[in-house]
């Protein structure tokens, strides 16, 4: 081992702390105590297409803003972006930055859906018992007590619930609604077997102080849940709230400590996709969380142009790791509407986790996954029964799951060799390749 100080090695401990927002021209004068405070960040929150441009002035080019009025006809997102994300976007190069291909569709990106993609990809609505719940492994909900967020992500996988209606599609989003909630409680009291409850959305950050204490002491008191995750893209795109709504802090703290009173988990499980979502911000916001004892772990979801270079993902994992984070799954991209261009195939999936594994300790390293489409759950990305790789068609199973069943999932048609993509094109040859790959699977 070399003595000298590599300074490549420890680049991930460099966190941006400049006035980065007074870039955008109509926040140039906003003060750091201003941009620091959580009621400022969402009142200023970005929401319509022609805010951009009013915030960007001559930095937004007209291509891009007519681009940006496109997307909006096509995207199954509505817009929501706090001033932290919209003032990390490299306004120079907009086209390529990684956070405004998350938050701010161009119609030009847009390819069509895969003629296989779902709604519900992962099948939540069919294991649903009652409504705001999922129950599929036998041992753990997915509870979703509201359907907003503080952003909303072009790549949401609940594109079908979460944000309210866009021109490419009607939902039924929901917020808060205490009875609804009342009866998932009495739900769970009736389902011993259920030690493990993952509160998400929506986004836990658009509950209030009362409302998390309400649902947190709510289920610390049944006696067989043992684990209780909240799930926040907060820390993420809204560190802010972290460091200065300190009612909010002290809620959701107290269930933490309450739980480990009953010696049961309350963690915070949230969603860095991309490095240069994190900054010094971020890492004061962990600080903070750390102090008062919390275990924060991270989902990302694999994003083609935001974090499918090794070198990115690498740094997305040391640099969450060294805020405190441990690095728990990064997810293949669903197979929902809107998102093709977002999709990698399996064989990037194998070959990032490959790049990755060995970069930093064991326990920080993600897990690579694919949720299977249909609901087959969370499976390691190399754990297939068989991959077709030149036509994009993997064969999994689920025996714990969902036994005896065969789901399968499909590469980006556009990643495809030409060959592939134009046996694609006829419909009639679609079910035969995926008949071929099922029997090469033996299934
Ligand atoms: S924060 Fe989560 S639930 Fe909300 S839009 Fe983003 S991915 Fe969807």
């Amino acid at each position: 081992m070399s003595s000298a100080l590599d300074k490549s090695a420890i680049e991930h401990r460099n966190f941006r702390n400049d006035d980065f927002w007074k870039e955008i021209p109509g926040w140039s004068s906003v003060t750091r105590g201003e941009f620091a405070d959580h009621r400022w960040q969402t009142k200023n929150s970005v929401k319509k297409v022609d805010q951009v441009q009013k915030l960007l002035g001559a930095r937004l080019s007209p291509e891009v803003y007519q681009d940006m009025l496109d997307g909006q006809k096509k995207t199954p997102m509505n817009i929501r972006i706090t001033p932290y994300i919209f003032s990390l976007i490299d306004w120079d190069d907009p086209m390529n930055d990684p956070l405004r291909k998350q938050f701010l569709p161009l119609g030009s990106q847009f390819l069509p859906d895969h003629p296989f993609y779902l709604e519900d990809s992962l099948s939540e609505d069919v294991d649903s018992p009652i409504a705001m719940l999922t129950h599929r492994y036998p041992d753990k909900v997915l509870f979703l007590p509201t359907t907003i967020c503080p952003v909303y992500c072009s790549y949401c996988t609940r594109s079908r619930l979460i944000g309210g209606s866009t021109d490419s599609i009607e939902k039924e989003t929901y917020g808060a609604n205490q009875k609804k909630w009342d009866d998932v409680f009495d739900y769970l009291r009736r389902s011993p077997l259920v030690e493990d409850v993952v509160i998400s959305g929506g986004d836990a950050f658009m509950l209030t102080a009362k409302q998390i204490q309400y649902i947190g002491e709510s289920l610390i008191q049944i006696p067989h849940i043992r684990r209780i995750r909240f799930a926040t893209k907060g820390i993420a795109i809204f560190p802010q709230k972290i460091l200065t709504d300190d009612e909010w802090v002290e809620a959701i703290s107290n269930v933490q400590k309450l739980g480990r009173a009953f010696g049961k988990q309350v963690v915070i499980h949230t969603h860095f996709s991309s490095h240069r979502e994190i900054t010094k911000w971020s890492q004061m916001a962990m600080d903070r969380l750390f102090s008062e004892g919390f275990i924060v772990r991270n989902q990302a979801v694999l994003q083609d142009g935001v974090n499918n270079k090794i070198e990115d993902m690498i740094k997305l994992t040391r640099q969450v790791s060294y805020i405190n984070i441990q690095p728990y799954y990064v997810y293949m991209h669903d197979m929902v509407p809107g998102c093709e261009h977002f999709r990698t195939t399996i064989k990037e999936g194998e070959e990032l986790e490959k790049a990755v594994r060995g970069t930093t300790a064991g326990f920080n390293t993600p897990t690579f996954i694919c949720d299977l489409p249909g609901g087959g759950g969370k499976r390691h990305v190399a754990s297939y029964e068989y991959y077709d790789q030149e036509h994009g068609i993997s064969v999994w199973t689920a025996p714990n799951v969902k036994p005896g069943q065969v789901f399968t999932y499909f590469d980006p048609i556009h990643k495809l060799s030409e060959a592939a993509q134009k046996r694609w094109a006829i419909e009639g040859e679609r079910e035969v390749m995926v008949k071929e790959a099922k029997k090469k699977a033996g299934l």
